[in-house]
Protein backbone atom coordinates (compact mmCIF):
# COMPACT_ATOMS: atom_id res chain seq x y z
CA UNK A 1 0.00 0.00 0.00
CA UNK A 2 1.23 3.49 -0.86
CA UNK A 3 0.03 6.92 1.30
CA UNK A 4 -3.09 7.28 -0.77
CA UNK A 5 -3.76 11.09 0.41
CA UNK A 6 -3.06 13.46 2.68
CA UNK A 7 -4.64 15.83 4.47
CA UNK A 8 -4.14 19.68 4.47
CA UNK A 9 -2.77 20.49 7.85
CA UNK A 10 -5.31 22.91 8.53
CA UNK A 11 -8.38 20.82 7.24
CA UNK A 12 -7.00 17.94 9.39
CA UNK A 13 -6.79 19.86 12.63
CA UNK A 14 -10.59 21.62 11.69
CA UNK A 15 -11.69 18.33 11.68
CA UNK A 16 -10.02 17.26 15.01
CA UNK A 17 -11.83 20.21 16.80
CA UNK A 18 -14.93 19.79 15.14
CA UNK A 19 -14.50 15.74 16.48
CA UNK A 20 -13.11 16.71 19.86
CA UNK A 21 -16.55 18.99 19.88
CA UNK A 22 -18.81 16.02 18.99
CA UNK A 23 -17.26 13.82 21.78
CA UNK A 24 -17.46 16.73 24.03
CA UNK A 25 -21.06 16.53 23.16
CA UNK A 26 -22.04 12.96 23.51
CA UNK A 27 -20.21 13.15 26.96
CA UNK A 28 -22.54 15.73 27.84
CA UNK A 29 -25.14 13.54 26.92
CA UNK A 30 -24.02 10.54 28.65
CA UNK A 31 -23.84 8.48 25.42
CA UNK A 32 -21.18 5.54 26.33
CA UNK A 33 -21.52 4.54 22.41
CA UNK A 34 -18.08 4.34 21.14
CA UNK A 35 -17.48 5.39 17.59
CA UNK A 36 -14.52 4.58 15.84
CA UNK A 37 -12.38 7.37 14.87
CA UNK A 38 -12.16 8.73 11.33
CA UNK A 39 -9.00 8.51 9.47
CA UNK A 40 -7.63 12.25 8.72
CA UNK A 41 -4.60 11.29 7.01
CA UNK A 42 -1.92 8.85 6.11
CA UNK A 43 1.62 8.48 7.30
CA UNK A 44 3.99 6.47 5.58
CA UNK A 45 5.44 3.13 8.07
CA UNK A 46 8.56 4.08 9.54
CA UNK A 47 10.14 0.95 9.53
CA UNK A 48 12.99 0.60 6.93
CA UNK A 49 11.79 -0.55 3.47
CA UNK A 50 8.28 -0.93 4.71
CA UNK A 51 5.73 1.08 2.39
CA UNK A 52 2.73 0.52 4.37
CA UNK A 53 0.80 3.42 5.28
CA UNK A 54 -0.47 3.90 8.74
CA UNK A 55 -3.53 5.79 8.94
CA UNK A 56 -3.97 8.68 11.29
CA UNK A 57 -6.84 9.43 13.94
CA UNK A 58 -7.62 13.16 15.09
CA UNK A 59 -6.49 12.11 18.41
CA UNK A 60 -2.94 11.04 16.58
CA UNK A 61 -2.71 14.64 15.18
CA UNK A 62 -3.73 15.99 18.14
CA UNK A 63 -0.70 14.19 19.91
CA UNK A 64 1.10 15.75 17.18
CA UNK A 65 0.12 19.24 17.83
CA UNK A 66 0.98 18.85 21.11
CA UNK A 67 4.58 17.48 20.44
CA UNK A 68 5.24 19.84 18.23
CA UNK A 69 4.48 22.74 20.19
CA UNK A 70 6.29 21.72 22.70
CA UNK A 71 9.26 21.07 20.50
CA UNK A 72 8.83 24.85 18.71
CA UNK A 73 9.03 26.42 22.70
CA UNK A 74 12.45 24.68 22.77
CA UNK A 75 13.22 25.48 19.57
CA UNK A 76 13.44 22.57 17.81
CA UNK A 77 12.45 21.27 14.49
CA UNK A 78 8.68 19.36 13.99
CA UNK A 79 8.64 15.49 14.18
CA UNK A 80 8.52 14.27 10.40
CA UNK A 81 5.10 12.22 9.72
CA UNK A 82 7.25 10.42 7.61
CA UNK A 83 9.11 8.99 10.12
CA UNK A 84 7.23 8.51 13.58
CA UNK A 85 4.46 5.74 12.79
CA UNK A 86 4.81 2.66 12.62
CA UNK A 87 2.04 -0.13 11.18
CA UNK A 88 0.31 -3.09 12.35
CA UNK A 89 2.83 -5.42 10.94
CA UNK A 90 6.22 -4.03 11.51
CA UNK A 91 5.05 -2.86 15.70
CA UNK A 92 4.03 -7.69 15.93
CA UNK A 93 7.75 -7.87 14.29
CA UNK A 94 9.30 -5.22 16.74
CA UNK A 95 6.89 -7.13 19.49
CA UNK A 96 8.25 -10.40 18.49
CA UNK A 97 11.85 -9.44 18.34
CA UNK A 98 11.70 -8.15 21.99
CA UNK A 99 10.35 -10.92 22.98
CA UNK A 100 13.26 -12.91 21.19
CA UNK A 101 15.65 -10.85 22.19
CA UNK A 102 13.98 -10.98 26.46
CA UNK A 103 14.39 -15.05 26.06
CA UNK A 104 17.59 -15.06 24.96
CA UNK A 105 18.37 -13.03 27.82
CA UNK A 106 17.05 -14.92 30.37
CA UNK A 107 18.57 -17.88 28.86
CA UNK A 108 22.00 -16.36 29.44
CA UNK A 109 21.45 -14.83 32.63
CA UNK A 110 20.62 -18.80 33.71
CA UNK A 111 23.41 -20.45 32.35
CA UNK A 112 25.37 -17.39 33.65
CA UNK A 113 24.00 -18.42 37.17
CA UNK A 114 24.09 -21.98 37.36
CA UNK A 115 27.82 -21.65 36.13
CA UNK A 116 28.56 -19.02 39.23
CA UNK A 117 26.54 -21.93 41.40
CA UNK A 118 29.10 -24.35 40.48
CA UNK A 119 26.50 -26.22 37.74
CA UNK A 120 23.97 -26.89 40.75
CA UNK A 121 20.33 -25.84 39.73
CA UNK A 122 18.41 -24.05 42.31
CA UNK A 123 17.43 -25.27 44.82
CA UNK A 124 20.03 -27.66 44.94
CA UNK A 125 23.38 -26.65 47.43
CA UNK A 126 25.76 -24.99 44.72
CA UNK A 127 28.71 -26.80 43.35
CA UNK A 128 32.51 -25.72 43.69
CA UNK A 129 32.86 -22.03 42.58
CA UNK A 130 34.53 -21.19 39.28
CA UNK A 131 38.22 -19.64 39.18
CA UNK A 132 38.18 -16.47 40.57
CA UNK A 133 38.42 -14.12 37.62
CA UNK A 134 35.47 -16.25 35.99
CA UNK A 135 33.28 -15.68 38.93
CA UNK A 136 33.92 -11.49 38.19
CA UNK A 137 32.88 -12.25 35.21
CA UNK A 138 29.67 -13.83 35.29
CA UNK A 139 28.99 -11.74 38.09
CA UNK A 140 29.52 -9.09 35.85
CA UNK A 141 27.48 -10.55 32.73
CA UNK A 142 24.45 -11.23 35.99
CA UNK A 143 24.75 -7.52 36.76
CA UNK A 144 24.51 -6.62 32.73
CA UNK A 145 21.71 -8.81 31.98
CA UNK A 146 19.47 -7.27 34.15
CA UNK A 147 19.29 -9.80 37.27
CA UNK A 148 17.21 -7.93 39.49
CA UNK A 149 18.58 -8.09 42.85
CA UNK A 150 22.48 -9.56 42.19
CA UNK A 151 23.76 -8.52 45.78
CA UNK A 152 21.20 -11.15 46.97
CA UNK A 153 21.40 -13.27 44.41
CA UNK A 154 25.78 -13.87 45.50
CA UNK A 155 25.10 -13.42 49.45
CA UNK A 156 22.89 -16.44 48.46
CA UNK A 157 24.98 -18.34 46.43
CA UNK A 158 27.74 -17.63 48.82
CA UNK A 159 25.75 -18.54 51.89
CA UNK A 160 24.85 -22.57 50.53
CA UNK A 161 28.58 -22.09 49.54
CA UNK A 162 29.64 -21.71 52.99
CA UNK A 163 26.79 -23.98 54.14
CA UNK A 164 27.23 -26.92 52.08
CA UNK A 165 30.83 -26.45 52.06
CA UNK A 166 30.94 -26.94 56.00
CA UNK A 167 28.61 -30.29 55.42
CA UNK A 168 30.72 -31.20 52.83
CA UNK A 169 34.35 -30.51 54.70
CA UNK A 170 32.83 -32.48 57.53
CA UNK A 171 31.59 -35.65 55.81
CA UNK A 172 35.00 -35.89 54.26
CA UNK A 173 36.45 -35.84 57.58
ZN1 LIG B 1 5.56 -1.22 8.40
Amino acid sequence: MTREYEMDPEVAADIALRNRTMRERRHAAETPAWQPQPIVAQWPCRAAGCTNAVEVTPDALERLDVFNRELKRRNEEPLDTNKIAICSDCQAKRWAMLANRNRDRVEKLAAAIRELRGGAMHPQPPGPAPNRAREVVLMRDIIALGHPDPDGLFKAIADARNAGGGRKARGAL
